[in-house]
């Protein structure tokens, strides 16, 4: 039996070695369009900051390795057209420039998703990038280790990440983000406090303008030297990054008839399998089952794209495996400020048709007398009518994380709020005030549902 992967970064190489592990037998081959396969895209930015200086610690599995096991790679190897009736696949050789046809028995999709380039005039010009692959993120690093200034064009994780970077590459950034809103995945609430306690750790370091359409590059042979926006700002910059937000790479699957779900990734079910039997995908390509609501999402990060590489290549071998879905969790940081959420928010949470109540606190993370306590604010989101405990967001330069941690667990075994509330949470002065902020956040939404039950009696 052959397995052909398409794609080779996080599902795809993962999908790669679990067929290996999984058969010792199968002839499997990967194709990429990209340099190198196996790296660490969220490890970019954190490259580009400064924390390590060798790329390389970013690769997880190198292809000499992969061949030793058996995995034929295919790299600068694009594929062009997918033949399902006859098995086959169209691969066009970049270098070669030479196209040719090779057979699956079964195929794994893993082509991931590409940086969205908006249509800004001159967007062309030098030094203006994208970070997606590693390729880009070398590029972007070189041209930062020479620069004093840069512009990012958005204000979601990953735009927010490279402020992080720049800013302790010592450059002076601008970021324009078009909505009114950084951060717009949380609720308005939570995204204006982000905004907010940036603007309060920026010390000049740093601007960020909202509500902000970047309309025009200008610059000569050397590069891009001036950003314009809708408003009439003009900044002179060394460099811009932008980061526009993603799209998925379905163009192939699409022609060849594979069904793209509701959000526009490729819809799959539970084994990873799309509407052909013999034809998988999984990662950045694909969009995934919100369990809280049993609604479709697509949520392009690194875990699930293991998680589902994993699951398709143990179908695909003959396996039985399942993947359920996902919360919706995610977790950044820029600077001292960690922002994190799991489930649904508030705006969400009323969009699928939840009465929806929430609690928003804002406390220290530790007992107040520790010199590390820190604020963090939370904001936890329930169903009034069923008490159901739906999501939960969390920001602030204290341990945000742990908590949006611990109501995974609790989304995950569908509690309410009352059985949530229950929690028997650590306590100790380094680790969390007596009553953790996560417990007072319960104890408000608690009797607000209560407050409405009674209300309705
Ligand atoms: C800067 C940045 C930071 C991130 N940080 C985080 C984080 O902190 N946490 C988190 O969970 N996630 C993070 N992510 C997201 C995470 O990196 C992705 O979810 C993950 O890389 C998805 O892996 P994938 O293999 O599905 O897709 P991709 O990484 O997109 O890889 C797909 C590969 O397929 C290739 N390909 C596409 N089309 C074809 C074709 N026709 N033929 C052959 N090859 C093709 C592409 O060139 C690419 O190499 C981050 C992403 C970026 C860009």
């Amino acid at each position: 039996m052959k397995i052909v992967i398409l794609g080779g970064v996080a599902a795809g190489a993962k999908a790669a070695a679990k067929a290996r592990r999984m058969s010792a037998d199968v002839e499997i081959e990967l194709y990429t369009d990209d340099t190198h396969i196996s790296y660490s895209a969220c490890g970019l930015p954190y490259y580009i900051e400064g924390n390590f200086e060798d790329y390389r610690l970013l690769l997880v599995r190198s292809p000499e390795e992969f061949e030793k096991s058996g995995v034929k790679i295919f790299l600068q190897n694009r594929a062009a057209k997918i033949l399902p009736y006859s098995k086959q696949i169209l691969i066009e050789n970049l270098v070669t420039k030479q196209a040719y046809l090779i057979n699956y028995d079964k195929l794994i999709i893993a082509t991931g998703a590409r940086a969205v380039v908006p249509n800004i005039t001159n967007i062309d010009l030098k030094n203006i990038f994208t970070l997606r692959k590693l390729e880009d993120g070398i590029a972007i690093k070189e041209k930062v280790l020479n620069s004093k200034s840069a512009v990012i064009v958005g204000g979601g994780y990953v735009g927010i990440e490279l402020l992080e970077a720049l800013v302790r590459q010592n450059l002076h950034v601008t970021l324009f983000e078009y909505a009114e809103n950084i951060m717009t995945i949380f609720d308005e609430d939570m995204s204006k406090l982000i905004y907010e306690q940036l603007m309060s750790i920026s010390n000049g370091r740093f601007e960020i303008y909202t509500s902000e359409l970047v309309t025009e590059f200008s610059g000569d042979n050397s590069g891009v030297h001036t950003v314009r926006t809708g408003s009439g700002k003009e900044i002179k910059t060394d460099m811009v990054i932008v980061a526009a937000g993603a799209v998925p790479n379905v163009e192939i699957a699409r022609e060849a008839g594979i069904a793209i779900g509701e959000t526009g990734a490729i819809k799959v079910n539970d084994r990873m399998q799309t509407n052909f039997e013999d034809i998988y995908a999984c990662g950045d390509c694909v969009e995934e089952n919100l369990i809280i609501s049993n609604t479709k999402i697509w949520m392009p990060l690194g875990a699930n794209a293991n998680k589902e590489g994993r699951t398709a290549a143990i179908n695909a071998c003959g396996g039985e495996e399942h993947f359920h879905g996902v919360l919706g969790s995610s977790v950044t940081r820029c600077l001292s400020l960690t922002m994190s959420m799991t489930g649904l928010t508030e705006k969400r949470a009323l969009q699928l048709g939840y009465d929806a109540v929430f609690a928003k606190v804002t406390k220290n993370d530790k007992v107040g007398f520790m010199p590390d306590a820190n604020n963090i604010t939370l904001k936890l989101v329930a169903d009034k009518k069923t008490g159901l405990l739906l999501g939960c967001q969390a920001i602030g330069s204290g341990d945000a994380d742990k908590r949006v941690n611990t109501v995974t667990s609790a989304l995950l075994a569908g509690m309410t709020v009352d059985e949530f509330y229950k929690n028997d949470i650590t306590y100790a002065p380094p680790f969390s005030p007596t009553i953790d902020p996560l417990l007072n956040a319960a104890q408000i939404l608690l009797a607000k549902i209560e407050k409405t039950s009674d209300e309705k009696i």
